[in-house]
């Protein structure tokens, strides 16, 4: 198979993304994910394959009914298909510095088909950034990394147990990872999920400082508010939404979580 007979699985394109790293982007959702996020907005992304969900949806108006519907979530794209996607919104990048985000799910989940993206965005001078759980193989970190202009990487809990009780898996990997990143000379976002009563304490986020402040090429920290966007995915496909009680965080704690970053030698944003 020649590389742009490659496929992926990709579950949603999003375009004129202005949270997804620098300037106006195009946002590519790759389907799968080997975390499970007690907070994740995007619960149909986890299974790899595409699927077939029933959805409950709920019509409101005078005559307010249910309906059970059967959504698609995923499909599969050639590397051509996708860069002709990706080929209309050039004129938006070049005008604002943006660019193009592989996210997800987890984009290194399907790594050959990541990298050929890559290796189109950068022959067609598109800025790439790769928007990353950082939970894979050090080898695909290797293989994938010199491609990407930037990586977009999420920092959850520092405290291995709560990780792995909250995302399902360790984060040493993911630690790993990301100092491999940094001594790749990769430039590094580190977004930071802000989520009330989880990874909010001020025990783990002295850690997550502690941790980046030794970083070399962190360039931004995102601070990413919890928001309950996602909820009506969780009721719509069934599925058990654990975050029920939890509310956004407010404006004075987010505030208040930025001067506790703002030591560092980077910019630090609340929000992408
Ligand atoms: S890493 Fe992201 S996509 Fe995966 S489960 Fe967590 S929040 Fe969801």
């Amino acid at each position: 198979m020649t590389e742009t007979q490659l496929k992926g699985i990709i579950f949603n394109i999003q375009r004129f993304a202005i949270h997804d790293g620098p300037g106006i982007r195009t946002t590519v959702f790759f389907k799968g994910c080997p975390l499970n996020c007690w907070w994740c907005h995007n619960p149909e992304s986890h299974k790899t394959l595409p699927e077939k969900i029933e959805g409950c949806n709920l019509r409101r108006g005078f005559d307010q009914s249910f309906s059970m519907e059967k959504d698609e979530i995923g499909k599969e794209f050639s590397v051509d298909e996708l860069m002709n996607e990706i080929a209309k919104d050039k004129i938006f990048f070049e005008e604002s510095d943006g660019g193009v985000t592989f996210s997800g799910g987890e984009p290194l989940m399907q790594p050959e088909f990541l990298i050929e993206l890559l290796k189109e965005c950068n022959s067609n001078g598109v800025h790439s950034a790769v928007d990353t759980s950082g939970y894979a193989d050090s080898a695909i970190i290797d293989h994938v990394s010199p491609y990407s202009d930037l990586f977009l990487f999420d920092l959850k809990l520092m405290n291995d147990d709560d990780h792995q009780k909250y995302t399902g898996v360790s984060n040493q990997v993911i630690l790993r990872n990301l100092n491999e990143l940094d001594q790749l000379g990769k430039k590094i976002v580190i977004r930071i999920p802000i989520v009330p009563g989880l990874t909010d304490t001020d025990e783990n986020l002295r850690a997550i400082r502690g941790f980046i402040s030794y970083l070399k090429n962190l360039v931004e920290v995102n601070l990413l508010p919890y928001h309950r966007a996602g909820e009506g995915k969780y009721i719509k496909y069934g599925k058990e939404n654990k975050m029920n009680e939890t509310k956004s965080p407010d404006a004075k704690s987010l505030e208040d979580i930025k001067q506790l970053f703002s030591g560092l030698k980077c910019r630090v944003k609340i929000g992408g």
